[in-house]
């Protein structure tokens, strides 16, 4: 390809709709994410293919630029009106090491590829958040995080990364040589500059246990830091207006099973939309019928391939806010939740979701220096969530909670400068990286209180 033939390729890209988000048609084009509630019209799209075209991209395109991954945040971090930055071509496993138990790969895979293709190498991701359709950049780029008070976010396997700055620079960060600087930049918020390949830390192929049981609302905040601790993972899931909370709880074993998730949770949202639609106004009767149903399943009992276990199928639409606070503020945040809802808020349907996530040292993480208690609420989308989430932030903010950076907060640079001890030195690093603010869009402009 000569030169002007590579120019082509990054500029003229055509428009995705699957994994990025994009819609068909000319210039401006439409950026959308998951939910649908972030759009932006933006002047170019560049889909770049080698780290060159990157380079150029990132010198010469129109500013702001955005790195982009699969479009499953909810909050804007990936709009602009510049440039968008699609790398998904940087895909598939680059090299591997069977004897550390690490890969190389492109930071565009999406997790439902890297899974398979680990799968095939012998080995795992230590953990696994809830789907398999974000990128691996993009997962790292939020601490996107699964569950387990021994696991940590997807950002504590970084080995090494390789990115292009905002300067055009290539860099190589290697862990036995650059910790402080992964640290630094490993939960990058597309900030620092565009990755390009990763390499992760796996653990040897392996099959876990999934158990699902009931548990009394009173009991499950009773016992909640036992509760959470006594498996491998445990995930919380309390249905408003029940008066039970389902329990999920997942050990490794040796036993062999062929169980993958199926979308009976999905019939489960439906039926709980239905229940609401019809008894909003009649939240006696709501919790009579919703409690009476839950008390009546029964225990379930699965063995599965690590990734089938994990993932599940979220088809239904939602938007979402999701803190992540000191473990210790994990069971009355939680109470407070859902007094919340079953007393302001009866329009919410979905389940709370309740995690946990081992403290890590990474400077940008929200589980920077302490285990952490991950409490989730959603919100159907295309339904206005504002008031709820208003309420939720309140209460999760007054017991020391850091967002998601991916999903929807109000938290601008002063509150976050309060709540992550290192973010200061966070943004002296970004300084150096990117000094001419290439990656600053407004959003970011205001996240982060860069100034011009
Ligand atoms: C249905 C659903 C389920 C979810 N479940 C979970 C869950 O279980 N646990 C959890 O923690 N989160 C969860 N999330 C949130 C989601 O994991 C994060 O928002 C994640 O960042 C999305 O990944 P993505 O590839 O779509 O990235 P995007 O949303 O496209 O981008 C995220 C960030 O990464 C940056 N980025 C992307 N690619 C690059 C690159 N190559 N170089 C530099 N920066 C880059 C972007 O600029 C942006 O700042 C869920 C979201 C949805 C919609």
């Amino acid at each position: 390809m000569d030169e002007r033939q590579q120019k082509e390729t990054m500029m003229l890209h055509d428009p995705i709709k699957t994994q990025s988000g994009f819609e068909v048609g000319g210039r401006p084009q439409v950026w959308r994410n998951w939910s649908g509630t972030v759009e932006a019209k933006v002047e170019r799209m560049a889909c770049c293919a080698s780290e060159e075209q990157l380079r150029d991209a990132i010198l010469n395109a129109p500013a702001p630029l955005r790195p982009l991954g699969s479009g499953h945040s909810f909050t804007p971090l990936v709009a602009t009106s510049g440039t968008i930055l699609d790398l998904s071509a940087f895909s598939g496993l680059i090299d591997y090491d069977p004897a550390q138990c690490t890969a190389t790969i492109g930071a565009g895979t999406q997790l439902c590829n890297l899974t398979e293709m680990l799968a095939g190498l012998g080995q795992a991701l230590p953990n696994m958040g809830d789907i398999d359709k974000q990128s691996i950049a993009g997962a790292l780029g939020t601490a996107t995080h699964g569950s387990g008070l021994g696991l940590g976010a997807y950002h504590t396997q970084l080995r090494s990364m390789r990115l292009v700055d905002g300067c055009g620079r290539k860099r190589e960060l290697v862990a036995s040589r650059d910790q402080e600087m992964i640290e630094a930049t490993g939960v990058g918020l597309g900030i620092f500059g565009a990755l390009t390949a990763v390499t992760l830390q796996n653990v040897p192929s392996y099959n876990l246990r999934r158990k699902r049981t009931m548990l009394p609302i009173a009991a499950t905040l009773e016992g909640f830091e036992s509760l959470m601790s006594a498996h491998r993972s445990t995930e919380i899931f309390v249905v408003p207006f029940a008066k039970h909370a389902l329990i999920q709880m997942l050990d490794k074993t040796e036993e062999a099973g062929d169980y993958a998730t199926t979308a009976e949770d999905e019939d489960g949202i439906a039926t709980l939309k239905t229940l609401r639609n019809y008894l909003k106004w009649f939240p006696g009767l709501r919790r009579t019928l919703i409690g009476n149903a839950m008390a009546k399943l029964s225990d379930e009992e699965h063995v599965g391939e690590w990734m089938k276990i994990y993932v599940t199928d979220r088809r239904s639409k939602f938007n979402e806010i999701e803190y992540h606070l000191p473990f210790e503020e994990g069971a009355g945040a939680l109470a407070e939740i859902i007094k919340l809802i079953e007393t302001r808020f009866p329009q919410i349907y979905f389940p709370i979701e309740v995690r946990s996530v081992k403290k890590d040292d990474f400077w940008l993480s929200p589980f920077y220096g302490r285990d952490t208690c991950s409490i989730a609420v959603h919100h159907g989308a295309g339904e206005d969530p504002s008031a709820f989430f208003r309420a939720a932030e309140a209460v999760f903010r007054r017991r020391g909670g850091r967002p998601h950076w991916g999903k929807l907060h109000t938290m601008t640079a002063a509150d976050i400068a309060a709540v992550y001890p290192r973010f200061h030195d966070a943004m002296e690093v970004r300084r150096e990286m990117d000094p001419d603010n290439r990656f600053v869009s407004p959003y970011i402009e205001k996240l982060l209180g860069i100034s011009r």
